[in-house]
C-alpha cells in the first residue's frame, strides 16, 4: 500500500487484500483497474474471485465440517458466473422468484440445495420449483400454503415446507431492510405459527422439513439473531409437544459488511454458538441453514466510473460521473454510503466533490463530500458494489447496462457484456395503428 495522503478516503473493506494500489495506482488482484476499464469502458463492475472465495471461506471455517448448508441468497448477486463458483464450492441457493430458479439451475446449482423464499409466490413458479425437486419452500403465509399443496397436488408430489415465522425482533438495520419486525410484510406472525404447523401437517401434498426465519439485512449486531433464536426454540419446544419434527432450522441471512466503519460479526460469532444452543436444548440433530447475500459478495466488487465535468457550484463541487443512480441505486434509495477511492491518487490540491450522475434526477448521487484531487477523464472506484449493485440496476434515461468482469489473479473474464443501445428497445413495438 502507498501513500494515502492525497486520498482521505481509505478503503473500506478492512482485512480485503484483493484491492489495494501500487504506485498510486489501484489494483484488483494483479490487474490494474485503469488498464481494465481501459479495455473493457465504464460504468464496469469489477469482482474479485478471490475476494469471493475469501468471503466464502469465512462461512466454511464457521461451520469447521458440521452439518450446516450456506444457501446463498442469490438476489445479491446473481450474474451466472459468480453463482457456478458459488454452486462449484458447494453452496446452496436461496431464490425468491422463478427466474432466480432458472438461473441458479443453469449456473450448475444442485436442486436438492435450493430453498424458495419470498411473499408472492405464484403457480408457475411453485410447479417449477416442485419439477426441479428443490428442497424447501420457505412459505410466508396461509393461503400460499393452500397453493402450493393445491400445485402439489395437481402433479402428485410432496412439497417439503417450513414456515418463515416472523419473530418480532429488532435488527437494527435500516427500515427498508428490517424484515423481522411486525409492522413487516414478511413471514407469519409467531401467535399464528404453531396453529400454522398444525394445519400443514394434515395437508396432503405438503411435508414439513423446517422452520425459517430472515430478520433484516446488513445487521452489525450479533444479538437480534440470538434474540430470534430464542423465540425459535420456543415454537421447535412446541412443535415437539405436538408431535411435528423438523429436520432443519434456517437463520436466514443479513449479516452485515463493512462500508464504513462498521464493524459486523464474523460468521464465527454466529454460526458456533447457534449449534451449540441447538445441541443444549436438543436440536443437535437438526441441519442448520444460512441464507447470506451480501456478506458473500458485497465487498468483492466495484463500481468503476470515470469522471466527466468538473463543476464548481455556489455551495458544492460536484464531480459529474458516467455512473449513475441507475447502475447503482442504493446511495439514492437507502442513503447508504459507499467508499469511493481515485484509481490514480494525485499529489495535488484536494477538493470536497459531491460524486453524481447524469440523470435528470436530484437523487441521482453516488457519494457526498469526498476529497479528491480530480480532472476530469480520472477513474473513480465506488466500493463494496458487489452486492445489490448490478442487480438493482436499470435503464433509466435509456442507459444500457453496465458491463461485469470478474478478475481471478492476472486474468480477467467479461461475465456479463455491455448493453448496447439497440438492445434498450429492443422488445418494444410500434403498433400499426390507421
Ligand atoms: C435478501 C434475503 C436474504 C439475504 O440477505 P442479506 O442481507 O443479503 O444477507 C436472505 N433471506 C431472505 C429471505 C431474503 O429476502
Amino acid at each position: 500500500m502507498s501513500n494515502f495522503s492525497t486520498n482521505t478516503n481509505s478503503i473500506a473493506p478492512v482485512g480485503q487484500p484483493h484491492f489495494y494500489y501500487q504506485d498510486q495506482t489501484l489494483f484488483v488482484e494483479q490487474l490494474s483497474v485503469k488498464a481494465l476499464a481501459k479495455e473493457h469502458g465504464t460504468p464496469l463492475f469489477i469482482y474479485s474471485k478471490a475476494a469471493l472465495k475469501a468471503a466464502w471461506d469465512s462461512y466454511q471455517e464457521a461451520i469447521d465440517n458440521r452439518d450446516v448448508l450456506i444457501c446463498y441468497a442469490m438476489k445479491a448477486n446473481s450474474n451466472l458466473a459468480i453463482l457456478n463458483l458459488f454452486a462449484q464450492w458447494g453452496a446452496g441457493f436461496d431464490i425468491v422468484s422463478g427466474g432466480e430458479l432458472a438461473r441458479a439451475l443453469k449456473a450448475g446449482a444442485d436442486p436438492q440445495k435450493i430453498i424458495f423464499s419470498g411473499v408472492g409466490k405464484q403457480t408457475w413458479e411453485i410447479k417449477a420449483a416442485l419439477e426441479a425437486n428443490i428442497k424447501c419452500f420457505n412459505v410466508e403465509s396461509i393461503p400460499e400454503l393452500s397453493l402450493i399443496q393445491e400445485v402439489a397436488s395437481s402433479l402428485d408430489k410432496k412439497a417439503a415446507i417450513s414456515l418463515r415465522v416472523n419473530p418480532d425482533v429488532d435488527a437494527k438495520t435500516h427500515p427498508y431492510i428490517s424484515t423481522g419486525l411486525k409492522d413487516n410484510k414478511f413471514g407469519i406472525a409467531m401467535e399464528d405459527a404453531l396453529a400454522t404447523y398444525e394445519h400443514a401437517a394434515t395437508l396432503s401434498h405438503i411435508k414439513i422439513v423446517g422452520l425459517d426465519c430472515h430478520i433484516g439485512s446488513q445487521i452489525t449486531q450479533i444479538e437480534p439473531y440470538y434474540d430470534a433464536l430464542e423465540r425459535l426454540l420456543k415454537l421447535m419446544d412446541q412443535l415437539r409437544g405436538k408431535g411435528i419434527e423438523l429436520a432443519h432450522l434456517d437463520i436466514g441471512g443479513g449479516l452485515g459488511i463493512r462500508y464504513q466503519n462498521e464493524e459486523p460479526p464474523h460468521p464465527r460469532e454466529l454460526i458456533g454458538p447457534t449449534l451449540n444452543v441447538l445441541q443444549e436444548r436438543g436440536y443437535g440433530h437438526l441441519q442448520l441453514t444460512l441464507e447470506p447475500g451480501r456478506s458473500l459478495v458485497g465487498n468483492s466488487g466495484v463500481l468503476i466510473t470515470e469522471v466527466l465535468f468538473l463543476k464548481d457550484g455556489e455551495t458544492k463541487n460536484f464531480a459529474i460521473v458516467d455512473a449513475a443512480m441507475n447502475d447503482l441505486i442504493r446511495p439514492t434509495l437507502y442513503d447508504a454510503y459507499h467508499g469511493a477511492l481515485a484509481v490514480e491518487i494525485r499529489d495535488s490540491q484536494t477538493t470536497t466533490y459531491d460524486i453524481v450522475g447524469p440523470i435528470c434526477e436530484s437523487g441521482d448521487w453516488l457519494a457526498k463530500d469526498r476529497e479528491f484531487a480530480l480532472i476530469a477523464g480520472d477513474l473513480i472506484a465506488i466500493e463494496s458494489t458487489g452486492a445489490y449493485g448490478f442487480v438493482m440496476s436499470g435503464q433509466y434515461n435509456s442507459r444500457p447496462r453496465a458491463a461485469e468482469i470478474l478478475v481471478d489473479g492476472n486474468q480477467s473474464f467479461v461475465i456479463r457484456r455491455r448493453e448496447t443501445i439497440d438492445e434498450l428497445f429492443g422488445h418494444e413495438l410500434i403498433p400499426t395503428i390507421s
